[in-house]
């Protein structure tokens, strides 16, 4: 299946000028979801991994479906305040100016093996802040998936080192 199909481009969304890949029509169609899924999970398993790790909010839909089925915890990462208990905070930069995702300080054991995912990797920046969360936490990042790969932003030059896998590039 094309998993290409399934992803609509949203023109100016949110800004004039950003051409937005919105994942909503993958995820109404039971099949495509399911494809999505059974790829994520053959990148996945058989690696140990022991948590997955996604940021808010759109990594929040396959996250935790990819947790359940390689018999992994699922994290969440959270904007600012969102979090109850004790958090790591990590900055990063935006196009203007700067963000802040957090991670509860106990979610991770030392010596859990973490796969990250989220939706789409753009520039790489928010990537790049969850695996310093990660790290920070006293977790072993073993890999990153993301349904979209937006190749063009180079987001790939922020995360060398890592094993970086997508389902769709463009
Ligand atoms: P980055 O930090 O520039 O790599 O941006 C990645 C973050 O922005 C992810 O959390 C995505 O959910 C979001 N994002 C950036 N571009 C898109 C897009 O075209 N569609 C959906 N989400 C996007």
């Amino acid at each position: 299946m094309d998993l290409k199909k399934h992803i609509r481009d949203i023109q100016d969304f949110p800004k004039p000028g950003i051409g937005f890949k919105d994942i909503t029509t993958l995820l109404i169609n039971p099949e495509a979801m399911k494809e999505a899924l059974n790829q994520f999970v053959d990148l996945a398993k058989g690696k140990g991994i022991t948590k997955v790790v996604s940021m808010e909010s759109r990594g929040f839909f396959f996250g935790p479906m990819i947790a359940l089925e390689i018999n992994a915890g699922f994290i969440p990462v959270r904007k600012p305040g969102k979090l109850p208990a004790e958090t790591i905070a990590q900055e990063y930069a935006l196009e203007y100016g700067t963000d802040t995702l957090e991670i509860h300080k106990d979610a991770i054991q030392k010596g859990d093996k973490v796969l990250i995912h989220d939706d789409v990797l753009a520039t790489g920046g928010t990537a790049e802040a969850v695996v310093k969360l990660v790290e920070a936490a006293g977790g072993e990042v073993v890999q990153l998936d993301f349904i979209i790969d937006l190749t063009f932003l180079n987001g790939i030059d922020k995360l060398k080192g890592y094993q970086v896998n997508s389902l769709v590039q463009y």
